[in-house]
């Protein structure tokens, strides 16, 4: 079974000594299957893993979506165990962010676009527990998922920017049969919406069929994954992209790889996916 640490101290007394490499995986737990694949990954390319379980605050631009956030411990430890992580670090929030806590990473330009403009501060706070975690596991690797695209650039640009020596390996989306990413907020859908939701990936595969096909006009391909979505009566879309994969930046002409995502609501519900081109 993983040993379960709470604490900064017991974290770093447990790593002394432990055979390497270490594989650090960070979720906000309720974990399912994109979780999963990520410590398999972890668990064959390193000698140790390390999950942490930790609710982000800081993360959560939205109060209310906080405290609806799924929280699935004794279920959670239960996969640790069946992936054979060895230790879990589950810490308190004033674990993470003690009294007096007041430093912020921010990665201003990558994290401002597309996720970052809708929900403000949102990767102030990734990068801040992250590079929190970084430093305090010291690990070789850290694996997070091509679902957060975004979020696999702003924490590889802070690592890189701060000379944390984890190299981020990306791990590829994790989908339902029907082509739903998995998310830890998919459980909170109605069933109608549940049904709906695969409209996303729906029209993010349409996009990538005219991109196929020859099409590099990025509002065109913008267009395209908006008419599949506006045919879903049940999704509210806040914003579709094709972007440059490497600043996100909103791109005219495609002339090599680009970035399809977007963000759409289900009613209180917002989710998230992506397609990379080329
Ligand atoms: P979270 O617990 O939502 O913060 O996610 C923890 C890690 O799991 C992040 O690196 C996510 O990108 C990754 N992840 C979440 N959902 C999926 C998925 N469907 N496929 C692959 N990775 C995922």
């Amino acid at each position: 079974l993983p040993a379960i640490v709470r604490t900064r101290a017991d974290l770093r007394a447990v790593l002394a000594g432990i055979p390497r490499p270490v594989g650090l995986v960070p979720t906000m737990g309720a974990l399912h299957g994109g979780h999963r694949s990520l410590l398999e990954r972890a668990r064959r390319e390193n000698a140790t893993v390390v999950a942490s379980l930790f609710v982000n605050p800081k993360q959560f631009n939205n109060a209310a979506d906080l405290v609806a956030y799924p929280r699935t411990e004794a279920r959670d430890l239960e996969m640790c165990a069946a992936t054979g992580v060895d230790l879990v670090f589950m810490p308190a929030q004033d674990e993470i962010y003690p009294p007096g806590f007041e430093t912020i990473v921010r990665v201003p330009m990558l994290g401002s676009k597309l996720e970052g403009e809708h929900r403000p501060g949102h990767f102030d706070g990734v990068a801040t527990v992250v590079a929190i975690l970084f430093t305090l596991a010291g690990a070789e690797r850290a694996y997070f998922g091509q679902k957060d695209a975004q979020q696999l650039l702003v924490v590889r640009r802070m690592a890189r920017d701060l000379g944390i020596a984890t190299e981020v390996v990306a791990c590829p989306t994790v989908r339902d049969p029907d082509g739903l990413a998995i998310s830890s907020r998919n459980v909170r859908l109605t069933p109608a919406q549940r049904a709906a939701a695969p409209v996303l990936h729906r029209s993010l595969r349409a996009a990538e069929a005219r991109w196929a096909a020859g099409e590099r006009s990025g509002e065109a391909l913008r267009a395209a994954m908006r008419a599949v979505l506006a045919a879903e009566p049940l999704a509210d879309p806040e914003y579709v992209s094709v972007a440059d994969p490497a600043t996100l930046d909103e791109l005219d002409r495609l002339t090599g790889a680009a970035l399809l995502s977007m963000a759409v609501r289900f009613g209180e519900i917002r989710l998230i996916d992506n397609l990379p081109l080329g």
